[in-house]
């Protein structure tokens, strides 16, 4: 009662001020814990300062989103869930300045842009992430939509499973008119994630080896964005046959089923001269898997860590610090969205970062059917078209 009260009173406010009032729209809703997506009808507030308000083309499905629903990330419930959304700019709420109607938009991640980490330049960082991206309210501590009378928590801020979203400017990212604008979403979370690991933060040298294990969106981002960087020997890893074919194709000099080899760091020893690669990326948010990542780079290498991993158990005298390797936990991909992903459109354009080869696209009503076939391995990035 409460909230709907207090849409009455936002919903005047607006009138008021001869703005855009509530909308109906149709979003992907889920009430409980590991639950099926139900597409209902629900409200949405209009923008408020610093938001736009985006009528949604597509989404990527993300394997974060699947982790919030089985509330292995606690976002309070209901929820809608989609952080790859994109679309056009339909209104904007007050001090917004950079987007204007008719913009056409992809969104990522939230940060406060006031912190010190923000502040200088890694919103990655910011100290408001979890608030931000995973607590369900907005910049201003409220939700936008609303369901039966209950207000409905937005995921990383964008809630992009729906036909609009209410998104904070910070969240949002101008798309090029040269380049098709559904193919965008995915670039804000897992492509970035993966080709960011390698232009942020390991820079590798050319004429060096890296193992990637977890040939999805992520990992398979990485391969291309190593082969642009400079790495000859990439050695990609995974359980899926048609993933590390695709791997072959996008750049991978070898290939590991860690399905038919059990000593993983010997196959790699065995690609690399017996010496180990420079550099590798574990992307499978298995603590084993790390484990073996981290002992199959060469003394005074670095593993980096993409996945969200639970626990890890390694000796540290003989894994790490004997051997003075680096073991890196990074968000995003170490990604300035808003500085990067016109980066890796560049790459796109110049045909050497192909990412629209990991997409498979879904109509916005099949969205049980694209999570089952990303679980299973049966495609890479599902992504839901809403119109
Ligand atoms: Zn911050």
């Amino acid at each position: 009662m409460k909230s709907l009260m207090k849409m009455k009173g936002q919903l005047s406010k607006y009138k008021k001020e001869g703005l855009v009032s509530i909308m109906q729209i149709q979003a992907a809703i889920i009430e409980e814990k590991g639950q099926d997506f139900q597409i209902v009808d629900m409200e949405l507030d209009p923008p408020h300062a610093g938001e736009v308000l985006v009528k949604i083309t597509a989404c990527g499905v993300c394997h974060t989103d699947d982790v919030a629903r089985n509330q292995l990330a606690p976002v309070p419930l209901p929820a809608v869930f989609g952080h790859e959304g994109c679309g056009v700019v339909v209104s904007t709420g007050e001090g917004v300045t950079d987007f204007k109607e008719g913009d056409r938009v992809g969104f990522s991640y939230g940060y406060c842009g006031k912190c010190d980490s923000c502040r200088s330049g890694k919103p990655y960082g910011c100290s408001e992430n979890y608030r931000l991206n995973f607590s369900g309210v907005q910049y201003d501590n409220t939700k936008r939509l609303h369901y039966k009378g209950q207000d409905v928590s937005s995921f990383f801020g964008q809630a992009a499973f729906a036909t609009h979203a209410v998104v904070h400017q910070n969240n949002v990212i101008h798309a090029p008119d040269d380049v098709d604008l559904e193919i965008i979403g995915p670039l804000g979370c897992g492509i970035q994630t993966g080709a960011g690991a390698i232009f942020n933060y390991l820079h590798p040298g050319a004429d060096t080896s890296i193992l990637i294990t977890g040939c999805g969106a992520v990992g398979l981002s990485s391969v291309m964005a190593a082969g642009i960087a400079g790495c000859s020997n990439i050695i990609a890893c995974d359980i899926v046959e048609s993933r590390l074919q695709l791997a072959k194709e996008l750049g991978a000099a070898h290939t590991i089923n860690a399905k038919d080899i059990a000593d993983v760091p010997a196959a790699v020893r065995e690609l690399t001269d017996g010496a180990g690669t420079h550099y590798a990326i574990d992307c499978t948010g298995i603590g084993e898997c790390v484990r073996q990542s981290l002992v199959s780079v060469r003394s005074a290498g670095t593993c980096v860590i993409l996945g969200l991993t639970q626990e890890l158990t390694i000796h540290v005298e003989t894994e790490l610090m004997g051997k003075s390797k680096t073991l890196a936990g990074l968000v995003e991909g170490l990604s300035v969205p808003q500085v990067f992903i016109p980066k890796l459109l560049n790459y796109y354009r110049q045909g050497k970062f192909p990412f629209n080869r990991l997409i498979s696209f879904y109509d916005f009503k099949d969205i049980n059917q694209a999570f089952m076939d990303t679980k299973n391995g049966k495609v890479i990035k599902a992504v839901l078209r809403m119109c």
